[in-house]
């Protein structure tokens, strides 16, 4: 390794702030881990404490923060519609107050920060797939845009510090990943279905199933993460990061089924309002600039993840809102 680097992680002991972690230091870097466990466990990064070059702080990034660091991956915020939707109003101070907060300890150290943003800025897309160029559908009063909302802003805030002061930001917009490590009562779909289909409980399709989704697998995703944020400051993005392959959720219920030989029945659930009908990533950017596109399959994937989800105990999760 060419560079040692002092590195934070907001967010780091979720489900991809704690893989995150973990590669940069396996790659040798002084990583500083910093959450309030909203959404995540400590379990996440138990093997990470006690080595020389990991440090973990429990701390929330709505309230500013001082450190020396050389390199922020800004991934702190509820990510799954019911536990962001739980308290929308901190929902947006984490997106808003944390990237303000995370780029004036960019600005005061010098440091490249890196936005986790998202597709949900596209909202209910009407262009498809989604290429960064689309400015999207969303429902700025809907009960999506604490989160959607507050990612935009997020966004606005990385670019006018970057063109105000020359920060040296990163933004990637993350479509749907799933993988090792996502909380068991996330509520997000992969998760869900996993363990309603190894519990044998019926699996919940809000909806009539027929609505789309592209699935990332966390490895493919960490890979471009790192890519961007060590790649050319001439790309700051933003750039979409996802895999291209659309499913729909129905689709996605009958392989975990099938994959998990699971006696589970599919039962249907009333569709959340302002559900995007669709998504898939346009990834010619991620392609062209970070000579990255995802090698992994969902069928793939799905399997190590049921295999990750088989080895752990439920019992040991809390739920962090009634909302899964
Ligand atoms: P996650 O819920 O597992 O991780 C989020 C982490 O942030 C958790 O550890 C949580 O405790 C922490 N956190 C929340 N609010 C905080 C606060 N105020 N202060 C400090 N820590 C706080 O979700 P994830 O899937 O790992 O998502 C990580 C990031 O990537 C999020 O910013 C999310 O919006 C973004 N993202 C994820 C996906 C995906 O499909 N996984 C898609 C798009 C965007
Ligand atoms: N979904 C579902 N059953 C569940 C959880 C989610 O049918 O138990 C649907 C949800 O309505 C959405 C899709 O699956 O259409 C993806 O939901 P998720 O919360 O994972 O991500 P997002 O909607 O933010 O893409």
């Amino acid at each position: 390794m060419s560079q040692i680097k002092r590195i934070l992680v907001t967010g780091g002991a979720g489900f991809l702030g704690s893989h995150i972690c973990e590669r940069l230091v396996n790659d040798g870097h002084d990583v500083i881990c910093l959450d309030n466990f909203f959404t995540s466990q400590k379990s996440n990064v138990l093997h990470l404490i006690g080595k020389p070059n990991f440090e973990l702080i429990r701390h929330d990034v709505t309230h500013p923060l001082w450190l020396e660091v050389d390199e922020i991956y800004n991934m702190a915020c509820p990510a799954a519609p019911g536990h962001y939707q739980y308290n929308p109003i901190k929902t947006m101070k984490t997106s808003v107050m944390g990237a303000i907060n995370v780029l004036g300890m960019a600005k005061r150290c010098n440091a490249k920060v890196l936005q986790a943003s998202t597709s949900e800025v596209y909202g209910d897309p009407d262009v498809h797939p989604q290429p960064e160029s689309y400015r999207g559908n969303v429902n700025p009063i809907g009960t999506r845009a604490c989160y959607d909302e507050g990612k935009r802003a997020a966004e606005t805030l990385f670019f006018d510090y970057h063109r105000m002061n020359n920060v040296n930001i990163r933004v990637v917009r993350i479509f749907n990943t799933y993988g090792p490590r996502m909380h068991p009562f996330d509520g997000r779909v992969v998760s869900n279905f996993i363990r309603q289909a190894l519990a044998g409980e019926d699996i919940t399709i809000f909806g009539d199933g027929s609505q789309t989704r592209s699935f990332c697998y966390r490895d493919d995703l960490v890979e471009a993460i790192i890519r961007m944020m060590n790649g050319s400051d001439d790309f700051v993005g933003p750039v979409n990061i996802g895999n291209q392959g659309e499913f729909t959720i129905k689709e996605l219920a009958e392989q975990v089924i099938e994959l998990t030989g699971s006696k589970s029945k599919i039962v249907y659930r009333d569709l959340p309002s302002d559900d995007p009908k669709q998504r898939q990533p346009d990834i010619t950017l991620a392609k062209k600039h970070l000579g990255w596109e995802p090698k992994v399959p969902l069928a793939e994937g799905l399997k190590k993840t049921i295999e990750w989800f088989s080895s752990i105990d439920v019992s040991e999760y809390r739920a962090p809102t009634p909302n899964y």
